[in-house]
């Protein structure tokens, strides 16, 4: 199996992240997915938990745009109060979203950070880019109807690998 599926790094969630070590190395952006990987999917509005991580992601210097597949109406509800940028329709793991995300941010494929949780979009798209790539762990709850067969070939794909499982370094 190829490896421009497996991430740079496996983490329980976006909380998990080491942002300022990511900082440190020299990322200056973060692109992320939305469903499954900021709330559940489908979930409207932003836990206070979330409005605070992006906040500290700013306050640390990161310019932040969303990249997601799902339709301008639910990116575009979720996104508009939290002040951040957002593609939607990206058709990940297409080379375009990727491209319009890099200029959103102002920021090039070495020092950009794509987190995701699929394996087949998220990850392999910014791979081929040559960008930092951060697998989470599903946000648990409800999930595209599409996706219970993904989820069963990423299983095979990451064969037994696990979370980094440390105290996140954004705790609750
Ligand atoms: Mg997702």
């Amino acid at each position: 199996m190829s490896s421009l599926l497996l991430p740079n790094e496996y983490v329980t969630s976006i909380y998990h992240i080491d942002l300022q070590r990511l900082w440190d190395d020299g990322m200056r952006a973060l692109v992320t997915d939305l469903d499954n990987t900021l709330v559940a999917w489908g979930v409207p509005d932003a836990p206070k938990r979330l409005v605070s991580w992006l906040r500290h992601a700013k306050s640390l210097g990161f310019a932040v745009c969303l990249l997601s597949n799902n339709h301008e109406l639910r990116v575009a509800t979720f996104a508009r109060p939290l002040g951040i940028p957002a593609i939607a329709n990206a058709r990940k793991p297409r080379h375009s979203a990727y491209d319009k995300a890099l200029a959103m941010v102002g920021s090039d494929v070495h020092s950009t950070v794509m987190i995701g949780d699929q394996l087949f979009t998220d990850i392999l798209g910014g791979n081929r880019m040559g960008m930092y790539t951060v697998l989470v762990v599903p946000v648990p709850g409800r999930e595209h109807g599409g996706t219970r067969l993904i989820r069963f070939v990423e299983r095979r794909v990451l064969k037994g690998r696990q979370p980094l499982t440390q105290d996140p370094y954004f705790p609750e």
